[in-house]
């Protein structure tokens, strides 16, 4: 009974002892050197569990030397070992006199440090295991006490609770640790305020932000007292997290310095005692200024280029009632001149006035050329408009093409150049807009004799390819540049930069109303074409019947 009273004096100041001591090691050293006193043993040490995880480290010892510990909760952990020896909802204690029931590492560490007989105890608290009491005595001491079981198991169930309150401290100093370090580390402003304004923390992102030097500047100062958080309307938030709400604002103007200009998106969350008092308020602020400047950059870009789409729209709009105005207006006056001229013609004698005749006849190719435009602009018009009308019939497109490279070979002969047509097999019968697919044909091989110099080639083609008819007109002319080939179907587009851009027939409306043909039977047009080497027009047509 008497020593059951020292025992729990021992302890009951050990206690004390552990709650003044300056650390972890610290502490469980006082435990192990308590138990060894207690007991008269050699060594004495503790070890724990990690509180996260299911290693045992080295807590703190007595007369065993740290080096030799390190492999010790192999031996602890060993699951046979638990099994057998070991109480699950209170401490306990097994005693080794013989090395041989150890587990063979256990075995080579008692040989090592000469270890005779050896009691380990389990921590227990709450049918939680913290971890292992060891103590041991050395072979010349003989065995440990005969009670030294009872002893450790009764002096490992008093500090059981203690040893759990510090693995608890632990695991809340980690966590503070992380807490700080994430703090000190956020990649955003963090501030802290109490209830009353006053700051207590500041991490560096958020001195940076308010301009200040090192965080004991401004901590213990009130929130008040910073005019560049008084004047950006942050005050405000931060009043509502003391009152208890949460609450955010983007677009917080904030000015630290007579330069410097900042936009912040920040937040605060009141953080509430036990009681429901707030104790501290949070404020978290993210520097947001170079969204900012991108975002009216973007801003700035996008009304540009909607102010400019807009007179893109206008000119295209104006373009559109140009076409349709003129071709409309001239087409009635042109038709009369036409008849009158035809008139003329008819009436005239041309054997007796020859040059009447002769200037008849400009007037009347002249007409006809104007004719021919105000035709192209009301097709291109009706393309617009959606209303250009295809009337297709059963044709042989061979023929057609025959046709207009029959009517071509003039004109190409005028420039010494080689038309020529190469139909690879025979085309079938197919459905298409006879009137219309040859002025798609004209225009294409019209162009290939105009850009081409004197002398060249131009070869028409076509095949059948199975689904589609498959024509191309390839020249060895001028070519267009590759910045230009997206745009040829454009209308009024002409390449500006080639040899031939002063010529004044040139308008740009033949391949945006062949496109618009071919596109109406379903096909499509395109363009292959290199400068100064030739090029290549495309057209495939589905085989309709
Ligand atoms: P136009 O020939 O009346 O100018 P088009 O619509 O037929 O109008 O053609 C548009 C532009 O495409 C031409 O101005 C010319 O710059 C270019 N182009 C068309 N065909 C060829 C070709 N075979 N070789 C080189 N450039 C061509």
């Amino acid at each position: 009974m008497g020593d059951r009273l020292s025992q729990l004096e021992t302890i009951s100041s050990l206690l004390v002892d552990m709650s003044q001591a300056s650390d972890f090691v610290d502490a469980y050293t006082i435990i192990a050197e308590t138990a060894r006193g207690l007991i008269g043993v050699d060594y004495s040490t503790l070890l724990i569990y990690d509180p996260d995880s299911p290693t045992l480290t080295f807590g703190g010892s007595s007369g065993f030397d740290k080096e030799s510990l390190r492999t010790m909760p192999s031996i602890l952990t060993d699951p046979l070992i638990r099994r057998e020896y070991y109480a699950e909802d209170r401490c306990s204690s097994a005693r080794f006199d013989s090395m041989e029931k150890l587990p063979s590492s256990g075995q080579k560490i008692a040989e090592a440090l000469g270890i005779g007989s050896i009691v380990i105890t389990s921590l227990v608290s709450a049918r939680n295991l913290l971890g292992y009491l060891i103590t041991a005595n050395r072979e010349p001491n003989g065995p440990v006490p005969d009670d030294a079981e009872e002893q450790m198991t009764f002096f490992s169930e008093c500090i059981a609770i203690g040893v759990d309150h510090l693995r608890a401290t632990m695991r809340l100093r980690r966590t503070e640790e992380e807490a700080q370090k994430f703090f000190s580390m956020a990649p955003v402003g963090l501030l802290s305020v109490d209830s009353k304004g006053i700051i207590r923390s500041a991490n560096p992102q958020i001195l940076s932000i308010l301009n200040i030097r090192k965080e004991d500047d401004i901590k213990g100062s009130s929130i008040f007292e910073i005019q560049s958080i008084m004047k950006s309307g942050l005050d405000a938030l931060i009043l509502q997290g003391m009152e208890g709400h949460s609450g955010e604002k983007t677009d917080v103007r904030i000015v630290p310095g007579p330069d410097r200009a900042l936009y912040l998106h920040a937040k605060v969350a009141p953080v509430r005692q036990a009681t429901g008092e707030v104790d501290e308020v949070i404020v978290v602020a993210m520097d947001i200024t170079s969204n900012i400047r991108l975002q009216s950059q973007l801003e700035r870009s996008y009304e540009k280029l909607t102010q400019t789409y807009q007179e893109l729209e206008n000119v295209t709009r104006m373009k559109s009632q140009f076409i349709d105005v003129v071709s409309h207006e001239l087409r009635t006056p042109l038709t009369v001149m036409r008849g009158y001229v035809d008139l003329l013609e008819s009436a005239c004698d041309t054997a007796t006035d020859p040059k009447l005749s002769q200037k008849l006849k400009v007037i009347k190719a002249n007409t006809d050329k104007l004719y021919g435009l105000v035709e192209s602009m009301l097709d291109v018009s009706r393309l617009e408009k959606g209303t250009l009308q295809i009337h297709t019939e059963p044709m042989k497109m061979d023929a057609i093409l025959q046709e207009v490279v029959e009517a071509r070979t003039t004109d190409a002969h005028e420039k010494m150049q080689n038309l020529t047509l190469e139909i690879e097999g025979e085309l079938p019968l197919m459905k298409a807009d006879r009137r219309r697919m040859k002025d798609v044909f004209i225009h294409v091989i019209d162009n290939a004799i105009k850009y081409t110099q004197e002398g060249g080639h131009v070869k028409v083609g076509a095949r059948d390819e199975g689904r589609t008819i498959h024509v191309w007109v390839k020249d060895n002319g001028i070519g267009i540049p590759l910045e230009n080939l997206g745009k040829i179907f454009d209308r009024f587009y002409i390449v500006a930069s080639d040899d031939l851009s002063h010529q004044v027939d040139r308008i740009g409306l033949s391949l945006p109303i062949s496109r618009g043909i071919v596109e109406a039977h379903g096909g499509r047009i395109w363009v292959e074409s290199q400068v100064g080497k030739g090029s290549v027009f495309h057209i495939n047509l589905p085989k309709t019947l």
